[in-house]
């Protein structure tokens, strides 16, 4: 059986990054399950259709050759034969892409998705990070994570990676998308039993070393016993 860790939080958290050098470390999977939303969406935007249009978007749900790689080495994602690991990142597409993860139905799909891709990870663990992983799609993991940090701290994270873009331009897009997204999800607040993260006042290394902390203690829980007895 495949050990699931579930990590979810918003924009800007450092979640991808952190979930991706943390499965590293421990040789586990590495599954983005915002990329599926998001390369959904730049295939209904290819198709000429709009992400706020339900049944268009339903419609190129329907036919959505979709790959993910769970290695966090050689991370890519692919539509049909076209590698859109770069274009999903584009801010064309993180504008569209609320407009398809409110679609439930489209949710279900692709919830059993990532649950079969962490079946069929053929790793002893995999770490999947999004935003509503602790609760909906792993709400049984052993390891469940919020990843959370001050509003301000995520928007001049987000605006340091997409260099060339606009600060307050970048810090509105991602307080629009958070307004959105948490209208279908509440990845604001922890459910009963996940731990929090918050990575405001802690840099990178900080951050990874905060999450294989938590990793540690939810998956030894001999440890304390083998102490007891000797
Ligand atoms: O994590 P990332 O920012 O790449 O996610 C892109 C979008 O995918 C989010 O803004 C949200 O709309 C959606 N998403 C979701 N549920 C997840 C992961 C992502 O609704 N588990």
């Amino acid at each position: 059986m495949t050990l699931t860790i579930a990590i979810d939080g918003p924009a800007g958290s450092g979640k991808s990054s952190v979930s991706k050098e943390a499965a590293r470390r421990l040789s586990y999977g590495y599954l983005d399950t915002g990329a599926a939303y998001r390369a959904l969406a730049w295939h209904t935007l290819a198709r000429g259709a709009d992400t706020a249009d339900e049944a268009a978007v339903i419609d190129a749900a329907c036919d959505f050759p979709y790959a993910i790689s769970l290695d966090p080495d050689d991370y890519w994602v692919r539509v049909g034969d076209t590698d859109v690991t770069s274009a999903i990142r584009e801010p064309r597409v993180s504008a569209a892409v609320s407009g398809v993860a409110r679609v439930g139905a489209v949710r279900e799909r692709v919830n059993e998705l990532f649950r079969a891709l962490v079946r069929h990870s053929g790793r002893p663990g995999v770490i999947v990070e999004g935003r509503d992983i602790t609760t909906v799609v792993a709400p049984h993991a052993p390891v469940r994570i919020l990843l959370t940090a001050a509003p301000e701290v995520r928007a001049a994270r987000r605006s340091a990676e997409l260099t060339g873009e606009d600060a307050a331009a970048v810090a509105s897009a991602l307080h629009r998308r958070d307004a959105a997204d948490s209208q279908v999800v509440d990845f604001l607040t922890a459910a009963p039993g996940v731990s929090v993260v918050d990575s405001t006042d802690l840099d990178f290394e900080q951050t990874v070393a905060a999450v294989l902390l938590v990793v540690a203690r939810a998956t030894a829980p001999t440890t304390q016993e083998n102490h007891d007895g000797r």
